[in-house]
Order: C-alpha cells, then structure tokens, then sequence
C-alpha cells in the first residue's frame, strides 16, 4: 500500500487584491491537494486602489466559478471598453484606447496599412469608426451576449472585492487568520521559509509562501532580501492621492485618464460611487498641492478624505525565490495607467498552477516562472512607457520624458512604426497589434510610410471596405443600450 501524500502547505501573507486572488483560484483549483492559510491584519488594512481592470479578468472569473451578475452587484462593479486619454500628447487632445480589434487584417499587413492609404486618399473616417469597442465607448453604450460581441473588462469597488473573494473561499474550506505577522522564521540561515509568527506568538508553518504584504514585502524583501530593479528614470510618478465622489451622472464605459502637468488623473465610475485618483511626481508638486489639485477637479460629493499613496516603479529582481512568491505591490509595480496590476497578479498564479506539481520545487520551473514574469512586465513598462514618451507638452516633467533614453525594445518598436507603419505582438507581450496602434496614432507618432499592398486596390474599393466595415460597427453600435440603462438592468437594486 502506497502512503497519500500529505497536501501541500500554502500559506498567503496578506489579504489585499493580491492574497485572496490567489485564495480564490489556489482553493478552487488545488482542492485536497493543498491546504491553504491566509493571513491578513484588518488594523493595518489594503491599499485601497485597483478598482479598474483589463479584459483577461473574465477568463480567471471563469476559472474561479465566479457569476457576472453576483460578482457586479457584490462589488458595485460598472463595465469598461478602454481608457479615455485626455491631453496626452498635447492639451486638447483626446483619443480612446479600446479593448477590441481596429478594422480587417490581412495576411499581408494589418489594417492600419489600409488605413493610412485611404486616409492619404481622403477616403478615411477616424481609425475608431472601425471598431466596435471604441464607437460603443464614445457613445457610452454597452450589452453583453451573442448579438453585442464585445471585448469588455470591469471597474469595481477593491474593498467589496476582497470581501467577495474571501466569502467564497471561507466557504471552499480555506483558513483566515486574524492578526499582525509580527517575524518571519526560516529554515536555518539562509534557508526556505519555514514559518510566520505572530505578534501574539501563534505559529504558522508552510511549505510554500506567497507574499502578499504589499509594498512592505515582509517575505521576498524583508526576510529573503531579493532587491529592487528600479524604473523610476523612465517612469517618475512616485505618488497618488485617491477620494472617492458619490456619482453626479450616468456611469460611462471607460476610465478617464487626464495628463496634467507632472502626471495624470484618474477617474473611475463605479454603480454607487467614483473613484479618483491623481497620479503625480513627487519632484514637481508637493503633497499638498496635489491634494487640493485632486480636491478642485472632483465633481461630487466628497464620500471619503483623500489618500496618500507613496510608490516606487520597478520589479523585484526574482518574483520566485526559494519556497516564496511574490504577488503584485510585493512584486513590483509599473504604474496604474494601464491597469494592469490586477492582470498581472492573476497571470502569475495561473503560471504557479502550471509549473508547480506540489512536492519538491524544480529550480528549473522557479527560473522559468521568473524569466516569464519579468518579460511580461517589462512588456507591459514598455507599453506604459509610450504614452509618456511620445508627447508634444512644455512642461519640464514632460519634455524629460520625450528626451529620455527610453529601453531598447520599445525604441525598435517606435521606430518600425515610424518607418514603415508596422506594428506586432510579441509572445510574451500583453498588449496586443491593435492596442500599439491605437496608442501610437493617439499619441501622434506618424508612420513616414505604409505598405504598397493597398495601392494595389481597384479605384473606389478600398474606400468601399472601410465604408462596409464602418457601417457595421455603427449598425453593432446602434442596437446597444445606453451603458446605465444596461447596468440598471442587469443589476437591479
Ligand atoms: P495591499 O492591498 O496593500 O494588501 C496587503 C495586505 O497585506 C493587506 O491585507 C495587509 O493587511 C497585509 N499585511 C501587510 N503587513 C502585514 C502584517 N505585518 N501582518 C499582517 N498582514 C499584513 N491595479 C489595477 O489592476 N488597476 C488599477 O486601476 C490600479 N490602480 C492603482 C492605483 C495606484 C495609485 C496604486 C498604488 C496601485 C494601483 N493598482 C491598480 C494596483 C493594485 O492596487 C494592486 O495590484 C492590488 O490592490 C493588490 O495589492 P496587494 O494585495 O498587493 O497589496
């Protein structure tokens, strides 16, 4: 008779975002194989933000069983088609980064090629005229279901997420302990972690660890000492404050994201609530001025005081080291732009479930979840990157970002655009052909030349497809509710 091996001790420092994501997916998927504790102090709380997301949160949704419609009216959650960018490029200026796809490729070239040329024939409408996504966000309208396809993600309330995960994991068998980690032990000097104490001295011992105490990372920074690779030189926003405004309107489809003069603004619609939020240098506006900045450009009623959050762009140098793995603020932090933390977070638990079998942990699959994480997030510090590179603004803060010396891997990808209009996606990279190039155009960065492929069109019938493409996506657009009036049905009090 062979022995049942004993289940996998997994211990999660923290009960932020991070920690009952990874509650949430860890119970579900693992079941007997794995017992599983978390511990979070509700004295010392979360970080309140993260309330907007990108579509790949409806793929883990799926994974963790969760109902749309339970999970939206749990969280107050809105649905969101992109990022408005206001004033990026230059002042006035606004463009929609959507979810969906832009136009019809070819084998041969991507839509944006066709584009151009019908636009150097005067033949072309806006780029977002052929996309469902953008149009929809324009006009503020949204379904979801097989006659309105649309590529969609959530804004949602943190706090009342967490809430939500936790209650579903309770329920699937999972421990929640109470209370401050007050030391770490580990397994002679030097070695995996073996267990973490509390202040009141009960003990908790684990085979793996996942750390999740935010930016404090007691595990990965404090207690393995595995350092920082800092970004501050290319991304310098090292501050936000953050309130919250009762709604003064109809919720919209998209979060606003405003430049101002040392950073950006944030504004998320939520059900019951907006989140705001205003993202700034520490080096160009003091704290004060920043809060009676964010204070004077809300609209609403102020539902809570405004919030100081310090932060420090960079990743941590190994997301895995030994028995421990390092989970979103513990892990590093590009900036909220994008909002692609929650993604991230989500990504790195589903890579775990893949290369860990349970018993002992293969060095090789701890290097190749470290190499996988740090490609995509220096895809993502790329991505990020480009909206602050690629501007037209006077201010000092903004003319340091044109001249800097941005990474070699997105100075090739600008100038294969600039070039020659050609864009692609890499396998490790997030963002996909039509999100390059909705943000390349929309940063004004103009291509010198396109592909000949569309000059090889018969008169009238590149102009004729664009027209047919266009009138779709109006036709798609035009049958879809306003966005509240959905929300309102579809969450009812
Ligand atoms: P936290 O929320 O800080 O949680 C840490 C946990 O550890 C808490 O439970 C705390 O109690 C516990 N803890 C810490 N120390 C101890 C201790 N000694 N004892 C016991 N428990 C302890 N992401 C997005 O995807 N979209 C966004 O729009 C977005 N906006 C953001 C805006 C800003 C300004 C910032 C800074 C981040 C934003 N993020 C966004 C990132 C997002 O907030 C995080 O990815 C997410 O909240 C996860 O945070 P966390 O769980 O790692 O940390």
């Amino acid at each position: 008779m062979t022995d049942t091996p004993r289940p996998t001790r997994i211990v999660i420092a923290g009960g932020g975002t991070a920690g009952w994501l990874a509650a949430a997916i860890l119970t579900r998927q693992l079941g007997q194989l794995a017992d599983i504790t978390l511990v979070e102090s509700e004295e010392i709380g979360t970080i309140g933000v993260g309330e907007s997301t990108i579509p790949t949160i409806r793929a883990f949704h799926t994974l963790i069983g969760v109902d749309e419609q339970e999970f939206m009216a749990a969280t107050g959650a809105s649905f969101k088609l992109g990022i408005s960018f206001e004033n990026w490029a230059r002042d006035g200026d606004r463009y929609i980064h959507s979810f969906g796809d832009v136009g019809k490729s070819t084998w041969m070239s991507e839509f944006q090629h066709f584009w151009l040329e019908a636009r150097a024939q005067g033949v072309a409408g806006p780029l977002g005229d052929y996309c469902p996504e953008h149009q929809a966000a324009a006009a503020h309208r949204f379904a979801t279901g097989p006659d309105a396809p649309l590529s969609y993600a959530y804004h949602f309330d943190a706090g009342r997420y967490a809430r939500f995960l936790r209650q579903r994991c309770e329920q699937d068998g999972l421990t929640r302990v109470e209370g401050r980690i007050g030391r770490i032990e580990r397994d002679g000097e030097g070695g995996d972690i073996a267990a973490i104490v509390m202040e009141n001295g009960t003990r908790i011992e684990g085979d793996i660890f996942f750390d999740c105490t935010g930016f404090r990372a007691m595990l990965i920074d404090e207690t393995l000492g595995i350092g920082y690779e800092d970004w501050a030189h290319w991304l310098p926003t090292d501050r936000a404050v953050a309130m919250q405004t009762a709604s003064t309107g109809p919720a919209v489809p998209y979060t606003r994201a405003i430049a101002h003069d040392c950073g950006w603004r944030w504004k998320i619609p939520l059900q019951h609530r907006v989140g705001n939020g205003l993202v700034y240098c520490s080096a160009y506006l003091d704290d004060d001025a920043a809060r009676d900045r964010l204070l004077s450009q809300v609209e609403g009623r102020k539902l809570i005081e405004p919030r100081l959050i310090r932060y420090r762009t960079g990743r941590r140098k190994e997301a895995w080291h030994r028995n421990c793995i390092a989970l979103s603020l513990a892990g590093g932090f590009v900036e909220p732009l994008e909002s692609t933390s929650i993604h991230l977070i989500m990504i790195a638990l589903i890579r775990f479930l893949q290369l860990y079998p349970g018993g002992k942990i293969s060095e090789a699959a701890i290097a190749r979840f470290n190499e996988q994480s740090r490609t995509e997030i220096e895809s993502v510090r790329d991505f990020i990157i480009l909206h602050y590179h690629l501007n037209e603004r006077d201010e000092p803060f903004w003319r340091e970002r044109r001249e800097m010396r941005i990474p070699d891997s997105l100075a090739e990808r600008i100038d294969l655009f600039r070039e020659s209009a050609n864009v692609y996606q890499a396998s490790h990279d997030l963002f996909r052909v039509a999100s390059w190039t909705q943000v390349m155009f929309g940063q004004r960065l103009e291509p010198v030349q396109h592909h000949p492929v569309a000059r090889l069109m018969p008169p009238g019938e590149l102009q004729q497809i664009l027209a047919s493409i266009s009138a779709q996506v109006a036709a798609t657009v035009s049958k879809l509710p306003h966005h509240q009036t959905f929300l309102d049905r579809y969450c009812p009090e």
